[in-house]
């Protein structure tokens, strides 16, 4: 691809534990997404892919190697300045849909946009266009319990992309829903990967569905390795 990365990690290591129980999850680990591209991160539990995704965000810092926002590499960063990167470039979505349960999905999308400093009116009119794209406009004032499980992790996926970022990152999205539900919500993030020009990492067990995204890649011996 001719495009500059979305995101890059140069020989990545993250070693946990001492001596005694040492666990080496990553160990040099390439791994180079551009803009638009969607990545399925597809490995056993265990094999590190909560790890990279922890890293990949600026939530974790490597032990050794880089990650690289575009062209910024981030480890010799300041906490503020990663925290700045990471809101406004780095989107991510969880197993859970982790919403706040007292406020309406229009409220929850517009939330990030607001601490960003964005007055509550626009940051609202965002939420509601990114909600009636994802076919939930009927579902703005309600609250997550009183949405289904793929409704909510719809509202996950619309908050994470609130502040339009570069990067969405997924750690098993699906993973609590139905197979149908899981399609749908699924067909939502690769939908919007498309529209945006967003890099996506997404880890999931499901092989039909990594078998949507552009490619598929696995952790092996601590390395991130292609598959197919
Ligand atoms: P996955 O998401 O693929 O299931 P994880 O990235 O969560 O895997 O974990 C990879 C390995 O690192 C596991 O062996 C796990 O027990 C270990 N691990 C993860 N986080 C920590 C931590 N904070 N402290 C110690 N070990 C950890
Ligand atoms: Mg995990």
């Amino acid at each position: 691809m001719s495009a500059a990365p979305s995101l890059t990690l140069a020989r990545v290591e993250r070693h946990y534990g001492d001596k005694s129980g040492r666990v080496d999850v990553l160990r040099g680990a390439d791994l180079v997404v551009y803009p638009g591209q969607s990545v399925a991160l597809v490995a056993p539990s265990g094999a590190g892919k909560s790890t990279l995704l922890h890293l990949a965000g600026l939530l974790e810092k490597p032990d050794a190697g880089e990650v690289f926002i575009a062209d910024a590499a981030t480890s010799t960063m300041s906490d503020d300045a990663r925290t700045a990167l990471r809101r406004a470039h780095i989107g991510f979505v969880y197993q859970f849909h982790h919403l706040l349960p007292e406020f309406s999905a229009v409220e929850n999308i517009a939330l990030p946009q607001m601490i960003r400093g964005l007055a509550k009116a626009e940051a609202q009119s965002r939420a509601r266009e990114l909600l009636a794209y994802l076919g939930l406009a009927e579902r703005a004032t309600h609250r997550p319990a009183e949405l289904s499980g793929g409704e909510q992790q719809r509202v996950a996926i619309a908050r994470a992309v609130a502040n339009a970022p570069a990067i969405l990152l997924a750690d098993e999205p699906t993973g609590n829903l139905d197979p149908r539900t899981a399609d749908h919500v699924f067909g939502t993030l690769t939908t919007l990967v498309k529209a945006t020009g967003l890099a996506a990492i997404i880890a999931t067990h499901n092989m039909e569905l990594a078998a949507q995204m552009d490619r598929r890649v696995t952790i092996r011996d601590g390395l991130v390795a292609e598959l197919d």
